[in-house]
């Protein structure tokens, strides 16, 4: 593996650097491949090279674009057991749960091959016997698009479908634990025959590239996914330029649980969302607020199902969770449990960093569950961003939702009940971009994926997704007499 993804994709080539970046294993630190270590000159070049497919790309019939997106994501899934193999050696997770990601992936990309065929426009009655009002969606142009290492397949995807199905060109940056996986789906993308320039690959230092997509007035979107301080920076560098920008950042997500749930269903859902990927997931529970007269029983409940789970290598069958991506993750996880312990939370399960022989060298932390948890402790402010599930009890409906809503993220909710009235309550009251009710997944091809306060803006998924890469054009005619 280590030297196939040691290539950029610029103008439908491939094209290696004398400066290489090293990838590492999660789970056994290990070196499993090289990528370019590109910086201003490459993502220059990138620009140009998609700047110049604009001109025939974007007036290419959406139909034809979207016969390009269609066999992308059959080639894909032709694939998708050694895509799997190739994201779980750099990202970490097992193989199972890579080839859902893969999977996942395809079904964001025909969902855009079909939705570009249906960028209507509008016709609006004019003010005067003559006047016809026409609203055109034209795409934006080039896009940036920067995608974060914990859905290293899904953000691509995610992102470059839609950005294609609009009729935009692209320059696609991905993070650098997980470059891999990208260059390998953009390989599949080029074997369709993709007219060279429409969708470009730079990988290697990020501040280098981000200024480089910034300051270059023909990059007219960036589509960032990743964290708050991050995405804050792109905001306000994007700010010169006026350029569109969509933001999909941290979050805290709270899930909630009153007394009248089905508790079986609450603690099976919350162990899958919260355990999946090792908890690095944007929109995955950062905290659990259950019902004080429900507590004792869902906490058993989600003790005894995350005690079942099992850690280990991405390729050994039946594991449940591989390793964090980093050793700084890893830290912050460790620091963020200490933190909570000196400050009174009890360690129900879990607690500790896993070291025997079989974990050594990756970042493995254990499952971990507590409660006794409270306001001071960092974990309640702070995405934990790993397999860390606190545990809060509350008293009332309307004390949880302050509660959840004092925070600066407000990426998505999830709420267990039976009461009709109070889902609409819920519903309208948190202050999140999505709420999951008697669920906790969230990501699919046809609904709008984002956040409102520091999580976000702009929406991933639906006609929103491509709305995204669209401007709106208002042509005013005049018939004559
Ligand atoms: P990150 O450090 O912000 O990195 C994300 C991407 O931005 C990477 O490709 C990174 O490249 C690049 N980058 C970093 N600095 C840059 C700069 N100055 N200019 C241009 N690009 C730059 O985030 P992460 O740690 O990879 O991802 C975890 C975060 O993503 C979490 O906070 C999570 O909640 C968030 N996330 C949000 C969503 C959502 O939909 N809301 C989904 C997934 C993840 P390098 O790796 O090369 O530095």
């Amino acid at each position: 593996m280590m030297d196939r993804f040691n290539h950029l994709w610029i103008n439908g080539e491939k094209v290696t650097l004398p400066e290489t970046k090293e990838v590492f294993s999660p789970a056994t630190g290990e070196k499993v491949g090289i990528v370019p270590n590109g910086g201003r000159e490459v993502t220059e070049q990138a620009i140009e090279s998609a700047f110049n497919a604009y001109k025939t790309w974007s007036v290419l019939p959406a139909g034809e674009r979207s016969h390009y997106l269609q066999d992308w994501a059959d080639r894909i899934l032709k694939n998708s057991l050694e895509l799997a193999e190739i994201l779980s050696a750099e990202q970490g997770k097992p193989v199972r749960e890579s080839r859902e990601e893969i999977e996942g992936s395809c079904d964001f990309i025909y969902w855009y091959a079909e939705e570009a065929k249906r960028n209507y426009g509008e016709l609006i009655p004019g003010s005067k016997k003559n006047q016809r009002i026409m609203v055109f969606r034209q795409p934006v142009g080039v896009a940036a698009l920067i995608t974060p290492w914990n859905f290293p397949a899904a953000m691509v995807t995610r992102k470059t479908a839609p950005a294609l199905a609009a009729g935009c060109t692209v320059i696609l940056k991905p993070a650098s634990q997980t470059p891999m996986i990208a260059i390998a789906l953009f390989q599949h993308l080029m074997d369709t025959g993709i007219p060279a320039g429409v969708a470009n690959l730079v990988t290697g230092k990020s501040s280098e590239i981000g200024d480089t997509l910034l300051s270059d007035s023909r990059v007219r979107k960036i589509s960032f996914t990743g964290s708050t301080g991050v995405g804050k920076e792109l905001m306000r560098k994007a700010a010169d330029q006026v350029k569109r920008i969509s933001l999909e950042l941290g979050g805290n997500a709270p899930v909630i649980i009153f007394p009248d749930s089905d508790m079986d269903l609450a603690a099976d859902a919350i162990v899958a969302n919260k355990f999946e990927n090792c908890g690095q997931v944007c929109n995955g529970i950062n905290l659990i607020y259950v019902h004080q007269e429900a507590a004792d029983e869902l906490t058993e409940k989600i003790v005894e199902r995350v005690r079942r789970l099992k850690v280990g290598p991405p390729a050994e069958p039946d594991v449940n969770l591989g390793p964090l991506i980093d050793g700084s993750e890893l830290r912050k996880v460790e620091s963020l449990i200490e933190d909570a312990r000196e400050k009174g939370a009890h360690i129900l399960c879990g607690g500790k960093r896993l070291q025997e022989e079989k974990y050594q060298n990756g970042h493995y932390y254990a499952p971990t569950v507590l409660n006794q948890v409270n306001q001071e402790m960092r974990l309640v402010h702070e995405e934990i961003f790993g397999p860390v599930a606190p545990i809060l009890t509350f008293e009332s409906e309307e004390e949880v939702i302050s509660r959840c809503n004092n925070t600066p993220y407000g990426l998505a909710a999830y709420v267990f009940t039976k009461d009709v009235a109070r889902v609409y309550r819920m519903s309208e009251s948190l202050e999140t971009g999505m709420v999951a009710v008697n669920s906790t997944s969230l990501s699919v091809p046809q609904a709008p994926f984002g956040g409102i306060k520091e999580s976000g803006m702009g929406r991933e998924g639906g006609h929103y997704g491509l709305e995204e890469f669209l401007n709106i054009k208002y042509v005013s005619l005049n018939l004559g007499e």
